[in-house]
């Protein structure tokens, strides 16, 4: 049975990488990949990778491409704006970087409980709806991260809002605190269309214990982003999935089941029930490396790099994390987890809600503890 072709949205989160700078030749042979196909909507934010996203927007796709080429999205973020007064500044200057005089889509960033009030005490949304009567934004919407109640809150109080991008991914669903599916469903109930993120949840779908990935082998089929991505995208109502990919071998993968989509058959819908089951049951940290926490730590500490480290220990039990906790994450004037003071900046740009200081110290118990001594 031929599949039919759905919308795949290129996260620029994630980039290839060469040291701290973007690898460019490598993004733009992405990004050349991703147009041939049919593909066409990109999406960043003003923080993404210290800034590097935007700026590779513009070299990589905006200044070789004619405009409507793409659908570009762009996010306004609570930490690069004070007070009302300074979002069209920054966004003017998003527009610049970017290298376009408008934006397809704007979406207020990371929305929750807190991160609402402040944008409402800055009259985000109010700029956000002006800035579209303008023309300078097709679609205002919002990237979500809370519980569903806080979602429905946002959603009533502004029905302007088009389209809601959440994190959903099968290990997600049920999950108490991100609440998948609770939210995709306050969604349906508006009416709005769902843009997916983390539908491989940070990579965490991709890097599987050996005994999930054994479930997922056993089906014979694609790869473990393949199930993940294709479960995200066989719900309807769900517009667009977004995946950060971070190589061509990774975007060509994501392409050819994307291009020739199948939802989940049952077999494999039962095989990724069971993935989750041993997920859970391996208590992992459930951080999704988007690296909001580390820019803000004054201890410099590599926070997602330190919670893969412990991961990586609790599935594989080997001296690999070891390594690379002492030589790679905490080298280079960057913190290990005990030089945490508990400031708690870390926790407030959180989207996953994680108690970042009490895992730190579990991550500190396990690595350092031979340094105690
Ligand atoms: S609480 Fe610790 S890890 Fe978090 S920002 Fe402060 S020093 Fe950094
Ligand atoms: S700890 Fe939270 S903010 Fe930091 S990378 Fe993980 S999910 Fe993102």
């Amino acid at each position: 049975m031929d599949g039919v072709k759905k919308n795949f949205g290129f996260g620029y989160m994630r980039l290839p990488m060469i040291g701290e700078d973007v690898d460019i030749e490598q993004t733009k042979k992405m990004v050349d990949t991703y147009l041939e196909q049919g593909f066409n909507y990109f999406d960043t934010a003003h923080g993404y990778i210290q800034g590097k996203s935007e700026k590779a927007i513009k070299t990589c796709l905006t200044d070789r491409y004619s405009r409507d080429k793409y659908i570009l999205t762009n996010k306004l973020t609570n930490y690069f704006f004070k007070k009302e007064e300074d979002i069209r500044p920054l966004f003017e200057q998003q527009l610049e970087i970017c290298g376009v005089d408008y934006f397809d889509y704007y979406l207020m960033h990371a929305q929750g409980a807190e991160n609402f009030k402040y944008f409402k005490q800055c009259r985000a949304y109010e700029t956000a709806f002006e800035l579209k009567k303008e023309g300078k934004v097709k679609h205002v919407g919002i990237s979500f991260h809370d519980k569903a109640e806080v979602l429905e809150q946002i959603l009533t109080e502004y029905p302007q809002v088009e389209v809601v991008q959440i994190q959903f991914n099968y290990l997600d669903y049920e999950d108490p605190a991100v609440q998948s599916r609770k939210c995709y469903e306050v969604c349906r109930k508006h009416n709005k269309p769902v843009i997916v993120m983390e539908p491989v949840k940070g990579g965490s779908l991709v890097n599987l214990p050996e005994d999930a990935k054994k479930v997922l082998e056993d089906l014979h089929g694609g790869s473990p982003a393949s199930y993940a991505i294709r479960f995200a995208a066989g719900f309807d109502g769900i517009e667009m999935v977004l995946s950060g990919m971070s190589t061509l071998e990774q975007m060509q993968d994501n392409l050819s089941y994307m291009k020739d989509f199948q939802p989940l058959s049952d077999t494999e819908l039962d095989a990724v029930h069971k993935v989750t089951e041993i997920i859970r049951s391996a208590h992992l940290i459930p951080c999704t490396a988007c690296r909001y926490c580390v820019d803000g730590c004054p201890k410099k500490i590599s926070i997602p790099d330190l919670f893969a480290c412990m991961n990586t220990k609790q599935i594989y039990h080997d001296w690999n994390a070891d390594y690379y906790y002492n030589v790679v994450h905490t080298a280079d004037g960057k913190g290990k987890a005990s030089d945490c003071i508990k400031c708690g900046k870390c926790e407030k740009a959180c989207p996953q809600h994680l108690e970042i200081r009490k895992l730190l110290e579990e991550v500190a118990a396990e690595f350092e503890k031979k340094d105690e001594k």
